[in-house]
C-alpha cells in the first residue's frame, strides 16, 4: 500500500469515522471474490458510506490522492464488474449502507430508493402499498438498485417492461470530482440538452457513483398465470411466443429451457420439470395484470390449447397456485449454478440476437462449434423473448483453467464473431466488466469505443472509477 492510500485512509477515518473506513481484513475479505468465483482481488480498505455527503467527501479526497475506487453493490456482476484487481491500491466503494426508500408515491407509481437497497428488500416494500418495481432475476437476494443501474440489468420481466434503464426516471450520482449530478426531480419534461444522467444507466461505475434514483413503478399484479409448456425446438417456441403475445398483452417472460439444463437441476437440487414426456425444449411463461385472480390463468390456458391444437406446443401445464408458480420459476433461477455443479465450469455468454434471429442462431453455433471442437458441446437457455440466451460450451471432460485460456478462448472467439456476423451484442444484460473488455475492445465499434474514452477521458482525467472494467 502506498503512502497516498495511507493519508486517504487516515484523511477519510478523521473526518468519516470507522464506521465508514473499513480496514479489518476480515470485515473485507467476503467482498474481494466475485460471484462467479473467478476474479479475486486486494482491497486496501473498504469505504462504506452512508450519505451522498460521505459519497462526496470520499470521491474529492480520492481524486485528489489518485486512489482508485471500485463502486460496489452486492458483487453480484456476472462479470468481475465490481471486484478489485489484485494490485491491492484499490479501495472499495461499497454503497450497500445507503439503503433508504427517500419516498414513495402511490399515485404517481414513483419512489426515489437509494443505491444500496437491495432488489427484494425493495419489492417487499413497495408490496405493502401495493407496487412493484417490474425486474426480476436470480440475484434479486443480492443485487443493489445502484448495481442494477450500472449494469442496465435485464432479467425475466423485460419482454414487456424493459431494463433497468427504462424503469430509471433520474438519479443522483457523484462524480469523480466530488460534484454532483442529480435529475431526481420529477420533471415531466426537461429539455436542456441531451440526458446526460442517462449515461450512468450500464456505465459499470465509471462515470460517476450512483447514490439514488427515481423509478417509475406499476401496480402489484392482481392475477397471475405461470406455465410450462414443451416445444419441439427454439423454432417453436419462437411461434408460441408470438402467438401468446397476439392472444394476450400481459405476457411477461418467456424463459427457453433446454433438456439438458433441467436434467442438471434435478439431478443437483432434486427440482423436477413439471411436465411428464420427453421434450428437447421447454418453455416457462409467465402473465401478470390487473385482472380478477383466476382470469390470466383461464387466458392463458385457452391459448395453450390452441397453440397445441395448430401444433406450436406438445404440452403444458399451468401453475394452480401462487406457490406452484414459485416452484416453476425456481427451477428457472437454479439453472445457472445447478449446471456448474453437475457438468463443472463452462465458458459462458451471455449473448443477444435479434429475437427472430435466435433459432437459426442457436442452431448455426452449435452445429459449428461442435463440428470444429469434437468434444465441445454447445447448450443454451433464457430470455428468448428478448433474444437473450445464456449459451454455455464445455468440453465433455469438465472444463479446466487451462482449457479456458487455449480452447476456450479460441471458441469464445469464435462465438462472437458468429454473434457480430448476425447483429447481435456480446454483452446482452451482465455488461463487460473484466470479463469481456479485450474482446470489447477487439469488437466494438471503433466510434462506440471513441466515445466511450472520450467521455472517460473529460469525467475522470485521474482514472480512479473502477479501472481495468468496461473502457479498453
Ligand atoms: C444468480 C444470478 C442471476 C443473475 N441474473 C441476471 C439476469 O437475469 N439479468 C441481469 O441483467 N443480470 C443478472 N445477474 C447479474 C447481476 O445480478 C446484475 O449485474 C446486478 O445488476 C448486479 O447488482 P449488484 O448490486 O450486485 O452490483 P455489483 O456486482 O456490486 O456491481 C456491478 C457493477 O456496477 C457498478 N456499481 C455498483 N453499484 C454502483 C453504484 N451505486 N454506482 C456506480 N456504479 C455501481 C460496479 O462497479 C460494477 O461495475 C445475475 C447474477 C446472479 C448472481
Amino acid at each position: 500500500m502506498s503512502r497516498g492510500h495511507d493519508r486517504l485512509i487516515a484523511e477519510l477515518r478523521e473526518k468519516l469515522g470507522a464506521t465508514v473506513v473499513v480496514t479489518d481484513p476480515d470485515l473485507i475479505a467476503p467482498w474481494l471474490t466475485d460471484w462467479r468465483g473467478r476474479w479475486t482481488g486486494k482491497a486496501a480498505a473498504m469505504l462504506q458510506p452512508g450519505t451522498r455527503e460521505e459519497v462526496s467527501t470520499i470521491l474529492a479526497a480520492a481524486n485528489e490522492a489518485g486512489v482508485p475506487l471500485v463502486p460496489q453493490g452486492g458483487n453480484s456482476s456476472m462479470v468481475g464488474g465490481a471486484t478489485p484487481d489484485q494490485s491491492g491500491d484499490m479501495v472499495i466503494l461499497s454503497l450497500r449502507r445507503m439503503k433508504e426508500i427517500r419516498a414513495i408515491d402511490p399515485e404517481t407509481r414513483q419512489c426515489v430508493v437509494e443505491a444500496g437497497m437491495i432488489l427484494a428488500t425493495l419489492q417487499d416494500e413497495l408490496a405493502e402499498v401495493g407496487l412493484r418495481l417490474p425486474l426480476d432475476l436470480g440475484a434479486r437476494g443480492s443485487a443493489t438498485i445502484g448495481g442494477l443501474v450500472s449494469t442496465n440489468a435485464g432479467g425475466t420481466e423485460v419482454l414487456r417492461h424493459g431494463t433497468m434503464g427504462e424503469q430509471v426516471l433520474g438519479l443522483e450520482a457523484v462524480l469523480a470530482d466530488g460534484s454532483v449530478i442529480d435529475t431526481l426531480s420529477p420533471l415531466k419534461k426537461d429539455n436542456r440538452g441531451p440526458r446526460i444522467d442517462r449515461m450512468m444507466i450500464g456505465g459499470e461505475g465509471q462515470f460517476g457513483v450512483i447514490t439514488a434514483v427515481r423509478l417509475q413503478l406499476t401496480a402489484l399484479p392482481s392475477d397471475r398465470a405461470t406455465a410450462w409448456v414443451g416445444v419441439a425446438s427454439p423454432q417453436a417456441a419462437l411461434k408460441l411466443l408470438r402467438f401468446c403475445e397476439q392472444e394476450c398483452d400481459a405476457v411477461e417472460g418467456f424463459e427457453l429451457l433446454p433438456k439438458d439444463s433441467l436434467a442438471a437441476a434435478e439431478a443437483v437440487f432434486d427440482l423436477r420439470a413439471p411436465l411428464d414426456g420427453d421434450h428437447d425444449w421447454q418453455v416457462l411463461i409467465e402473465a401478470k395484470g390487473e385482472s380478477e385472480a383466476g382470469t390470466l390463468n383461464e387466458k392463458l390456458g385457452s391459448i395453450l390449447a390452441g397453440a397445441i391444437e395448430q401444433g406450436l406446443a406438445q404440452d403444458a401445464v399451468l401453475a394452480q397456485s401462487e406457490a406452484q408458480a414459485e416452484a416453476f420459476w425456481s427451477i428457472r433461477h437454479h439453472l445457472s449454478d445447478a449446471e456448474k455443479r453437475h457438468y463443472g465450469m463452462a465458458n459462458s455468454h451471455d449473448i443477444s440476437v435479434p429475437v427472430d434471429a435466435m433459432p437459426a442462431f442457436l442452431k448455426e453455433v452449435r452445429d459449428r462449434i461442435e463440428a470444429d471442437y469434437p468434444g465441445a458441446w454447445v447448450s443454451g437457455y433464457g430470455h428468448l423473448g428478448d433474444g437473450n440466451i445464456h449459451l454455455h460450451v464445455r468440453p465433455m471432460d469438465r472444463a479446466s483453467d487451462d482449457w479456458r485460456a487455449t480452447e476456450g478462448a479460441e471458441i469464445e472467439r469464435k462465438v462472437h464473431d458468429m454473434i457480430v456476423a448476425h447483429g447481435g451484442s456480446i454483452s446482452a444484460e451482465h455488461g463487460i466488466g473484466q470479463m469481456k473488455r479485450d474482446e470489447f475492445a477487439r469488437l466494438g465499434e471503433p466510434a462506440r469505443l471513441a466515445m466511450l474514452r472520450a467521455l472517460k477521458q473529460a469525467l475522470d482525467p485521474k482514472r480512479i472509477l473502477n479501472p481495468g472494467k468496461l473502457i479498453p
